[in-house]
């Protein structure tokens, strides 16, 4: 989806990064666990309140939305708005059983019900909408361009890259549009994997949504730059089954209560809030 001119305008200045260090400290608890409502009978907020747990989806190697800490646990914006969905459902955060889910798999993690959501920079699409159902969206991102620190090649967006190898990863909206723009596409399992090459010089640019590219550049500070030029629109859904429509609208109330409570702020601001500003939330499509 190319974007209008304030669009990207607007969404640049979003991703402008504070310079600051990331320091994510994802152990103290931002939400306290609730007693669970009194759930309709054969919803899944019923089941997964009686059994005291949950299985969620999530990225493992993204710094700020998902990054496995040493303990195996994940930790970023997607896993704290995990947590306080549990804890709507009465769950502590001790008994979310995270499981990695990379692009590819997201909507089979879910149809198969290894999962029961995906929280996982998992941007809503209608294709997608044909196989699984969202809630959301909870972020609005778009996708971008890293490259090596002090932009050697002066890719300023998607334009410069005809004839130029690009790394992004299979299964993606972000391979899907950059298509776009070249046909020489390194499509790997994780966005981690592209930054080899592209220190390497075996491609030109990294592409994918514009706050994981802010992640990895902090994490590997002095070696790579965002392009800054947004140039899709991604927003962010939580994955669930096809039609639970009441486990949608569950997930949706959670959502819209801790956007007007300063919950989302605050869990914005302990985890991509180290690097990025504090955006406004967009509105929830209750489709
Ligand atoms: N948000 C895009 C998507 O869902 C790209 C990021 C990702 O692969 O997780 O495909």
């Amino acid at each position: 989806m190319r974007l209008s001119k304030g669009f990207v305008a607007a969404a640049a200045a979003a991703v402008v990064v504070l310079g600051l260090t990331a320091c994510t400290d994802s152990s103290a608890p931002a939400v306290d666990v609730e007693t669970p409502a009194d759930f309709a009978e054969g919803s899944t907020m019923a089941r997964l309140a009686e059994a005291g747990e949950i299985t969620i989806g999530t990225k493992f190697d993204q710094p700020l939305f998902g990054l496995s800490n040493p303990d195996g646990v994940p930790e970023g914006f997607d896993p704290e708005i995990g947590k306080l969905i549990a804890a709507k459902l009465g769950i502590a955060a001790d008994d979310i059983t995270w499981v990695e889910t990379v692009s590819a798999n997201r909507e089979p993690f879910i149809q198969n019900g290894d999962v029961d959501l995906v929280i996982a920079t998992y941007t809503i699409n209608d294709a997608r909408k044909q196989v699984v159902s969202f809630a959301g969206p909870y972020y609005q991102a778009g996708q971008d361009l890293l490259v090596l620190e002090g932009n050697p090649e002066g890719i300023e967006g998607p334009d410069d890259l005809e004839g130029k190898a690009v790394c992004t990863v299979s299964g993606s909206t972000s391979e899907a549009n950059i298509a776009e723009y070249t046909s020489d596409v390194i499509a790997t399992d994780t966005y981690s994997n592209c930054l080899e090459p592209l220190r390497t010089g075996a491609v030109a640019a990294v592409t994918t949504d514009n706050v994981i590219l802010a992640g990895l550049a902090d994490q590997n500070e002095g070696e790579f730059e965002v392009v800054n030029a947004p140039f899709t629109e991604e927003p962010y859904g939580i994955g669930l089954a096809l039609d639970d429509t009441e486990f949608r609208e569950f997930v949706n109330d959670t959502l819209q209560e801790a956007e007007d409570d300063g919950t989302w702020d605050e869990l914005w601001e302990k985890t991509a809030g180290a690097v990025l500003p504090t955006p406004t939330p967009p509105a929830i499509d209750r489709y």
